[in-house]
């Protein structure tokens, strides 16, 4: 590593709160990731319809209006505030995809606002960006009861709006934000372990799995492969064109 990536690694892990370097082997024998590149395969869905609207802001207005006071699954039985839609810049280059809402997102209205949110927001940072620059939704947009994964139902029938967002935004690069979103996505079992440190074409973007920040708060050794994972974001930012 150069001295100016060193540098950028150790402002990263400041930026996320590692108070330090470690000489812990684990750091140095850790498996790279083999960064291939997948070609477009039978893991996208087919094309969710998307209503033609002048722009991505009242393309997205209608997505959620469509959505309405939701009651098709039976998480609204099951003590759902509210519908946690999404946030962000309807024109971003990067999306970020998550689970679904905890119980602070479900009192606001708002994916990643809670601790798990608070990292995230200073992973989008370390990239030097805003929440405001970036996209950020859920697999489903109700939260489970006692933060229950999703049910099999419940994502099915959820997540055709998400696809919608994704295509009307039309991101450059989204990152699939730990095992559940990431497996669901790519329809995979693959353990995000493996997962992460690729990147998949997905729906006319390049995915990049990686570790979800409530996982990072249990382990915060893995922040070392996430800030990884974001350098190669930035590379695809910097490289990919707009399909
Ligand atoms: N975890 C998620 O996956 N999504 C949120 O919005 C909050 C926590």
């Amino acid at each position: 590593m150069g001295r100016d990536q060193l540098a950028e690694h150790l402002r990263f892990a400041a930026e996320l709160g590692v108070a330090g370097v470690t000489r812990d082997p684990a750091w140095r024998t850790r498996e790279k990731g083999d960064g291939c590149i997948f070609p477009p395969s039978g893991v996208t869905r087919e094309n969710t319809p998307v209503p033609f609207f002048g722009n991505p802001a009242e393309a997205l207005a209608a997505v959620r209006a469509d959505i309405g006071d939701c009651t098709r699954c039976k998480l609204h039985t099951q003590g759902r505030q509210q519908i946690v839609f999404g946030v962000g810049n309807p024109n971003a280059d990067l999306m970020f995809v998550g689970e679904a809402p905890g119980a602070d997102e479900d009192v606001q209205g708002i994916p990643f606002v809670g601790r798990a949110g608070q990292l995230l927001t200073k992973i989008i940072e370390a990239i030097e960006l805003t929440r405001d620059d970036v996209y950020i939704a859920n697999v489903i947009k109700c939260r489970p009861p006692q933060n229950r994964n999703p049910e099999p139902d419940e994502v099915e029938t959820c997540e055709p709006f998400l696809f919608q967002q994704i295509d009307v935004i039309k991101p450059k690069v989204i990152v699939a934000l730990g095992k559940f979103a990431a497996q669901g996505l790519l329809r995979t079992l693959d353990p995000i372990s493996r997962l992460r440190g690729r990147v998949f074409d997905y729906r006319g973007a390049k995915l990049v799995p990686t570790f979800h920040p409530a996982y990072l708060l249990r382990n915060p050794s893995s922040k070392r492969e996430v800030w990884d994972d974001m350098k190669l974001v930035r590379t695809l930012l910097k490289s990919e064109e707009k399909s």
